[in-house]
């Protein structure tokens, strides 16, 4: 017998056939955020994943988070996994790990069982009111309840037998990669990791773009953002995140535009940017922090303005939602608190007391078509970029 933790994921999404593709760089995410802590290995059957520890005792305490937290995990449940499928073996483990988890009885429960194997001699559900009836039998305090249990016990029958009887829930979402791959404009702020991790939660592979314009903006701003790459792959297992020297570009949009207009342009500037990495890396969109309202450049004429500058799609995942709730999100996946720390961003240094909220997007573009030299800055900003692993 072996303790294990078996891993749910969005199977639904994976129907196709990719199926085999995505499960593998699920077990790759898991192996990798594992890597460190010895003796675990994960594999997967028949439609689960499961993690063990070959070498020593299983330590959920240590594991369950990093798993629970990989993007497309739906739960994770602690359990046992063992040969013998008789029904003697059924009773014995499952009282033996019902005893562990729940120590003190006083619980209502039920049995309910899955097997693969049709063969097997007894129905699931003569199964379940045979093991239910052991561990009622052999447990003082306890009741059945078949509607409404707080103990669900789990025997699973597949080449192996597997039992367990809590779920630990996940984000949930699509299996991660499993819906192509967007690159995200990251900022230091609150609002562009939430961005980051809603399109990751929903399978999109994503890169991050930082447009850093030192000496305006600090060391520490773009540490800040590092760690807040750093967080995200947490949950993604792993992220490339493109630091893009901007400080020239940002000067030369300074020079020749009215204070006003300057948020707009660079905006434009870093569609551009970041519609030249994502085409490099067969990347088919962008994703901001949006939020209709929230700023100047975040109003609907500005939108306008601003998204011509790219023929890639620019996703807002956050656009309709209020910032209380882009808080919420942000503090449970734990970026609020790298957030919040106090820096420059490259837009509060140069920006205009009153940015113009009604830019006229004719006007924008033929304005910009007479900034010389721009493109190139752009180009030359995109080919200098430091590119960080995490
Ligand atoms: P955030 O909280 O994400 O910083 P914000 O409310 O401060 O957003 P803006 O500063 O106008 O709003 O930025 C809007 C979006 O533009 C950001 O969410 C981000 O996607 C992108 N962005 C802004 N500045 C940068 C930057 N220096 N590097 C990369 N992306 C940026
Ligand atoms: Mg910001």
């Amino acid at each position: 017998m072996k303790n294990v933790l078996l891993v749910k994921y969005g199977e639904i999404a994976m129907r196709g056939k990719n199926r085999y593709l995505v499960e593998n760089r699920l077990i790759r995410t898991i192996i990798k955020r594992l890597d460190g802590y010895t003796g675990y290995r994960v594999y997967k059957e028949q439609g689960r994943i499961l993690v063990v520890n070959e070498e020593g005792d299983f330590d959920y305490d240590t594991v369950i988070p990093i798993v629970v937290n990989i993007l497309g995990v739906v739960a994770v449940c602690p359990g046992i996994e063992f040969e013998d499928q008789s029904i003697e073996s059924l009773r014995r483990h499952a009282l033996m790990h019902f005893k562990e988890h729940f120590p003190n009885g006083g619980v209502t429960f039920k049995v309910i069982t899955r097997r693969s194997d049709k063969r097997y001699p007894m129905t699931g559900n003569e199964i379940s009111a045979d093991v239910g009836g052991y561990i009622l039998h052999n447990t003082d305090g306890l009741k059945v309840d078949v509607h409404d249990p707080e103990v669900q016990l789990m025997v699973e029958l597949r080449n192996n037998a597997y039992i367990y009887s809590k779920l630990i829930k996940g984000h949930g979402g699509l299996p991660y990669g499993s819906s192509g791959k967007a690159t995200v404009l990251l900022s230091g702020g609150i609002d562009s990791p939430v961005a980051a991790f809603l399109t990751a939660k929903r399978g999109v592979e994503i890169e991050a773009v930082y447009f850093d314009s030192p000496p305006y903006t600090s060391e520490r701003a773009k540490q800040k953002v590092m760690d807040l790459a750093e967080r995200l792959s947490v949950f993604t297992g792993s992220i490339k995140l493109y630091i893009v020297p901007f400080t020239k570009t940002q000067l030369c949009i300074y020079e020749h535009t009215p204070p006003e207009k300057m948020t707009i342009f660079l905006k434009r500037a870093m569609l551009k940017a970041g519609e030249k990495i994502a085409l490099k890396n067969k990347s088919h969109a962008l994703v901001t922090g949006d939020s209709i309202g929230q700023v100047a450049s975040q109003t609907m004429e500005a939108i306008y303005a601003i998204d011509s500058a790219a023929e890639i799609p620019v996703l807002r995942p956050l656009c309709a939602m209020d910032k209380q709730d882009i808080v919420d999100i942000a503090v449970d996946i734990g970026t609020f608190d790298i957030s919040v720390r106090p820096y420059e961003d490259c837009c509060t240094v140069f920006v205009a007391k009153h940015p113009e909220t009604k830019p006229k997007k004719s006007i924008i573009e033929s304005m910009e078509r007479k900034i010389e030299g721009l493109e190139e800055l752009i180009d030359e900003a995109v080919e200098n970029s430091e590119i960080v692993e995490f």
